[in-house]
This record gives C-alpha cells, structure tokens and sequence, in this order.
C-alpha cells in the first residue's frame, strides 16, 4: 500500500498551505462539506483551468443511467442510477480588470485550504497577481446544519499592492452542468423558470425525462447576494442567471461580498409553485439574518454533536485527525434527519457509487450510528428500508420469488446495479438488513420497531428465503446455491456460510417476533401456521458447512478444495490483486477481498466459543486480501476480541487514515464514506470492547501500544457515558442521564454521577 500524505497533522482540521495542482481531486475530496440534505467537494467556487472534478450534490436526487450490459438476461436491473451534479450554485468568478482569476495559471502566494472540523467551515485563502494589480481573497462557505436548504459563501477582498484595480465579482447559478462519468455526454437538467435582478436571481430546473418512468426531480436555487461592491447590469444566460458587481480597488482597500443560496427540491413539495413559494420565502427570510447569526446557528449544531460523539486520542496525533475526520465525514452524509435518505459509499463526495444506498449501510454503519447518536437516527434508517418495501417486492418477482428481496445498490427500493453476480447473488445483504432490525433493537431496547414496521420486513424477508432456498434429497438438508458472499472474489458459488447463516437466524428470529406482535400486527402480517411450519423445517434442517478438523466453517462447498498459500507467500508486486491479476485468476484464486465468514462471525460475536472464534480468524484472516475498505475494521474486533492486540492495532491503521493518506490511491475519486465507520468500530468495539449483552452494557479495554490514552462518549438509553482509557486504567463516566450498571472486565460496576475507575 503506498502512501500519500498531503494534509498537514492537525486535531482539528484539514489543512494545506499548497495548492497541489497534480492531486487537485484529492484536495477536493478531502474538503468536501455536506449536511446530509445536500453537499460538495471542495472544487472551487471559480473556474479553474486544472484538473478537476466538479462535484455537487442533492441527496436523493439521482437519474437512471441507461446502459445495459451486453448480455443482457431477464431479471437483469433495467437500469443503473446514479447521484447527479446538481445546478451549480456555488459558481463565483473573481476577475481582476476584467479578467477572471485562475489558479491554475496564476501567479498564487499564501495559499491556504483549510476545513474547520469542528464548526463544519471550508476557508481558502490565497494573494493573487496579474500584472501590477495584487489582490488577497478569503473565503469560507458553509452548507447549514441548522436550515438544510442553506449554502453560504462569504468572501473579502483586499488590495495587497501598490496599484489601484478593478475588482469584479460575477457570480451565478448555473444548470449546465454534467456528470463525469455520464455515458452519453448527458446534461441532466432542464430550466423550468429563471430570473435575476440585480442582487437576486433563482434558476428552478427539473431532471430530464427518462425511459424508466423513475420520479423527476424538480429544484429550485435562489441566491441573495450582499456586497460593498457595485451592482451591474448583466445579461440574461441561457441556462443560468448571474449577478454582477464591481469597485475600483486602491491599496489597503477592502471589499466583501456573500452569497446566500436556498436550494428546495421536489421531494419536500408536491408542486412546481408550493416550491417555487417556499423558496422565495425562505430567500427573503434568510436575507434578512445577519452572517454571524446564520454561522453561529449552523455552528451550534456541529458543536452538539461532538459533545456527544467525540473521540480522543492521546500521544497519537494522526489517528486523533483521523477518527475526527472520519465522523465529521459521515456526520456530513448523514445525521438522521430524513427517513427517505441513507449513507452513499462516496456520500456527496463523489460519483462513483455516488450517493446510492448499500448493504455498507446496515453491516457497518448502523453499528456505529448506534452509538454515536440519539437512538432516532439509526431508527430512521431502519425506516428507509421500511418504507422500500415495495421495492424489495419488485426485486423478488423478478427473480420469480416470493417476499422482499432488498437491493444491493438503490436509490429507490428497487435495484439498480447492473452486475449480476452482485445483484443476483450477493443475497446476503436480505440477512444483513433483518440483522440491522435485531442490532438496534438489542441497543436501545426499543422494541417499537421490531413489532411494527420491522415484523413486516422480516415476514417478507423470510418469505424471501423460504423460497430461495432449496431442498437436497441426497443430504436431507436445506441449501442455498448460486450466492455470492461478502468476498465478491468468489463469484457464483454454493452454500455460503455466511449466506446459510443468516437466512436460518433470520427465520428463528422472525418466528420470535411473530410470538411477540400484537394480534391486530399479526392478522396484517398474515403468516400462516402452514408457513411456520415450514421455516422450522428450514431452520432445523439448514445446511452449514462446516469443517470439523480444522474446527472452522467453511466458506462455501468448494472453497477448502482450492490452492490455499497464504497472501504473504504472494509476491508483494502482486498485490493488490485487483490491480495486477485477471478476474478470472482472482475467482479461481483462495484470496478473500473482505470478511465472509468473519463478517458473520463478528456480526454474533457472542454466538461462538472462544476456540471457534480463534480457529476461524487465524485460517481465514491469512487468506484475506482486504481490498474492500470495509473489511479491516471487523477484522480489528475480532483480533481485539482474541487480545491480538497488535494485529488489531494493524487492522485498525488501514481504516483510520485511509483518505487522509489516500492509501487506496482513490481519494481523487470521493471519500469511503461507509469505511470511515470503522476506525469508530474498531476503536469501541474493538480496543473498548463494547458489547451489549441482555441489556446490559460491557467494557473490556485496552490501550494500544503507542498510544498514552483514548476518550470517547457513547449515547445508550437516553445517557451518555464517556469512556477513558489510559497507562492507569479504565475511567467511565456518566455524563448525563439515569445511573445504571454496567460491566467493566467481568465486573458490575454501578454508575451515577461519579466516576468510575475499574
Ligand atoms: C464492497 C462491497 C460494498 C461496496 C460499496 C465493494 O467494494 O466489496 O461490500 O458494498 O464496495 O462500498
């Protein structure tokens, strides 16, 4: 894995003081803001002559991209979505005399890009020359955690030279936009209406229309500008609107301009003219607030989350920028405000997987959402799947099979990846999303879920896998073929452990639920006494492979059968695999991408005895290549699990900073959003060793070598509790909330106000 570091070592912030041209996405990925209504890289506001990768989007609001693969075959996904650019409101040129500054070309000093974590502030700060004229900028923008539909950019100008200039800013909202990755060179965006005056202007676009009859989009930008400079008049843009404004500039004079943007969408208003209404009143009232108070407002939010979340790292300032900038990230994603939105593997980052929902969000996020928050965050994204349900049927029907089959990569409920192996057979994703349901439930305690909408969506995952499975005559046991596992390296195979054991707890556990809903839940759930019979046959009679010699379970029927050296007898320059070997070589190949049987061995890491735990993860973890960036984090858990401590430490290093340090060498791309979870993971489940077990909350810390001490809070049952950990000992603190008791090492510990040291 190669390296490469281009921000500055700070707790609290992403900062640079180049402007690095040759890794100018990388920049942008890594100063990208959002507040889960919305977000954007950190491109630049103005046009830049460079590599760049404008990037800018509106959660939920996404397009069906047509292309099909060639061999196309019945049951195939009709299409395959993707997040869109949004209209460019951020667009801002600077010119100076009339010509607009570039920083690709220009002469630059004092350059400075610098992401506040803390309060969710993007500034950049840079001396610009042309000719005579020197003019210093500085700007900082926000999107607003406090109103979702606000972007703010405030900018001041000063001349820095000897020489008087013409300072011009034109700024505008702009529809012509595309997407990168865009097959046909498609401009998704059509106007709707559009005006500007001369310190105003909106552009409301719709999504073009498209052959899948998926929902169109409607948005709708308005700005308001507010500057010393003088308003010009401008002309009427085509595709966007613009305002324009300039002052002659003598030395040490100074200049401001901001640019306030509400930006409304269709999916909060039922029609073109309820959100053309709200948009000009939202407009009109945050013109009148002053920038402080709309900053202070946005502030108080970021500053309330980190109360709750936070996490400390003594005697290691890498990993303490690395947790912080991974939960500010995801926090940026998504914070639980609206139950028809999910966490992106890229978020607003990027394009690639941009801003769909998948398995990443169950298996990884809501274990640690779980935590860091109010249990109505991780609650709203077990309502999204709720509400897809309709989806999930729409998937099974047309692989011929009864229930709720839930995608693996959707926008809507409905899948939309094109690649079969994955869409077909990567099942698992039904067993992880059911899992998801018991996850939060065993945490809060909140059974409302579970005997309401969560009944619903485990009878019909159920109803899922009681068809999907099959029966073999010859072993007398129930079977699952053609699956592919977490390990997307093994393609097409039978009888994935992992796969078989969810799709059996996931029936035990349904059954359960059934005996606790009420009896009007039950009459609408409708599962026939014919039906349960029939899943405990499947339960009892479910086939898991297992190999008793070597005291593992086996990945799948054919995988003991395959050349099984080990990744460190791979040549180093092989590897990454994916870079260097055919996919051909890599299924044939014993090399596991991610976690399979380990993911399930994490997922009831207090199903399975301390032997089998050690058997399983030291054949398997050998085999693992861990080219997905979800895998080291279970992987760290576990070791810390097994108290190999080292090894866990090593897991949790290649979570930590991946994007910081662009280990992957795909930062330019977006960040690994669902990633990130994991350095949380494996820092609280991990080093901590959170579990919790019949209600009851468990601790069993360790403090890795090279560092001096680790803090974090968790939120459990309406409390929050900090965890100290350091050379002493284990200190934990309720910070506010009820006292209860928990379990440090093996010991009940009651807990009130006091600290606790154990
Ligand atoms: C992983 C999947 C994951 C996807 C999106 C893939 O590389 O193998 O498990 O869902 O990325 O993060």
């Amino acid at each position: 894995m190669g390296m490469q570091r281009i921000f500055e070592i700070d707790p609290w912030e992403v900062v640079t003081h180049k402007l690095d041209k040759e890794n100018k996405r990388v920049q942008e990925s890594m100063t990208s803001i959002g507040n889960g209504y919305m977000g954007m890289r950190g491109f630049f506001e103005e046009s830049y002559s460079g590599d760049t990768l404008q990037g800018l989007y509106i959660g939920g609001v996404w397009f069906p991209d047509k292309t099909r693969v060639g061999w196309w075959k019945n049951g195939y996904p009709k299409y395959f979505g993707k997040a869109i650019n949004a209209v460019n409101f951020i667009k801002t040129n600077v010119l100076i005399n009339s010509e607009p500054i570039d920083l690709a070309s220009d002469s630059i000093s004092g350059f400075k890009l610098q992401l506040d974590m803390r309060r969710s502030i993007l500034s950049r700060e840079f001396i610009v020359e042309k000719g005579d004229a020197k003019l210093k900028v500085s700007i900082n923008r926000f999107v607003s955690a406090a109103q979702k539909e606000l972007f703010v950019d405030a900018y001041q100008f000063e001349n820095e030279g000897s020489t008087p200039f013409k300072l011009t800013v034109n700024t505008q909202i702009d529809a012509d936009v595309q997407n990168e990755d865009a097959n046909y060179g498609e401009r998704f965006w059509k106007v709707l209406d559009k005006s500007q005056s001369n310190t105003k202007g909106h552009v409301v676009a719709i999504t073009k229309e498209n052959q899948f009859g998926t929902p169109r989009f409607i948005v709708g930008n308005e700005m308001v500008n507010k500057t010393d400079l003088t308003a010009e008049k401008t002309d009427e843009l085509e595709l966007a609107v613009q305002n324009q404004f300039s002052k002659e500039l003598v030395p040490s004079d100074t200049a401001y301009f901001e640019k306030r943007v509400v930006v409304i969408t269709s999916r909060d208003y039922d029609d073109q003219a309820s959100l053309i209404k709200a948009m000009h009143e939202l407009a009109a009232k945050i013109a009148d607030e002053k920038l402080a108070d709309l900053q202070a407002a946005h502030t108080h939010v970021w500053a309330q989350r980190w109360k709750k979340s936070d996490v400390e790292i003594d005697g290691d300032a890498a990993a303490q920028q690395g947790i912080r900038f991974n939960l500010y990230q995801l926090f940026s994603t998504y914070y639980g405000e609206d139950d028809r939105l999910n966490i992106g593997p890229k978020g607003f980052t990027g394009e690639k997987y941009g801003g769909a929902t998948y398995w990443d969000t169950e298996a990884f996020a809501v274990p640690m959402y779980l935590g860091v928050t109010d249990s109505t965050v991780t609650r709203n994204l077990l309502m999204y799947r709720y509400k897809q349900l309709d989806g999930a049927y729409v998937n099974a029907k047309e692989q011929g099979l009864k229930g709720a089959l839930y995608p693996m990569v959707t926008f809507n409920g409905i899948e939309c990846h094109n690649e079969w192996e994955i869409t077909f057979e990567e099942i698992h994703r039904n067993g992880d999303i059911a899992f998801a349901i018991y996850n939060y439930t065993r945490y809060t305690g909140d059974k409302s879920y579970v005997l309401n909408e969560g009944s619903k969506v485990l009878t019909e995952i159920s109803r899922f896998w009681a068809d999907r499975v099959h029966y073999s005559q010859r072993k007398d046991q129930y079977m699952i073929h053609g699956v592919t596992g977490p390990d997307e390296y093994q393609n097409n195979i039978n009888n994935n452990w992992y796969t078989n054991y969810l799709a059996q707890w996931t029936l035990k556990y349904t059954l359960e639920i059934l005996d606790e809903v009420s009896s009007e839940q039950a009459v609408q759930l409708n599962v026939s006494n014919e039906e349960k019979k029939q899943w405990k046959e499947i339960i009892n009679k479910m086939y898991l492979p297992e190999d008793k010699k070597l005291g593992i379970f086996v990945q799948d029927d054919g995988f003991l059968d395959k050349d099984l050296k080990l990744v460190s007898e791979l040549p180093a320059d092989q590897l990454p695999i994916n870079q260097h070997w055919s996919w051909d070589k890599i299924l044939r190949s014993p090399y596991i991408k991610q976690g399979d049987v380990l993911q399930g061995i994490w997922d009831f890491i207090d199903e399975f005895t301390p032997e089998q735990k050690k058997a399983n993860f030291d054949f398997y973890e050998p085999l693992t290549v861990h080219e997905s960036s979800l895998s080291a984090s279970i992987h760290s858990i576990l070791a810390a699990d097994l108290h190999y401590e080292d090894k866990a430490v090593e897991m949790y290093e290649r979570t930590s900073r991946l994007d910081l340090d662009n280990y992957n060498n795909d930062t330019a791309d977006g960040l690994h959003i669902t990633s990130m979870t994991g350095s949380w993971l494996a820092i609280v489940q991990g080093f901590a060793g959170m579990r919790v077990r019949n209600n009851q909350l468990h601790f069993d810390p360790f403090l890795p070598k090279k560092w001096e001490g680790y803090r974090f809070r968790i939120n459990f049952r309406g409390r929050i509790i900090q965890v100290a950990v350091d050379h002493v000992g284990t200190r934990i603190t309720l910070v506010s909330g009820e006292p209860l008791t928990i379990d440090v090492k093996g010991q009940n510990v009651q807990l009130d106000s006091e600290t606790v040291t154990a």
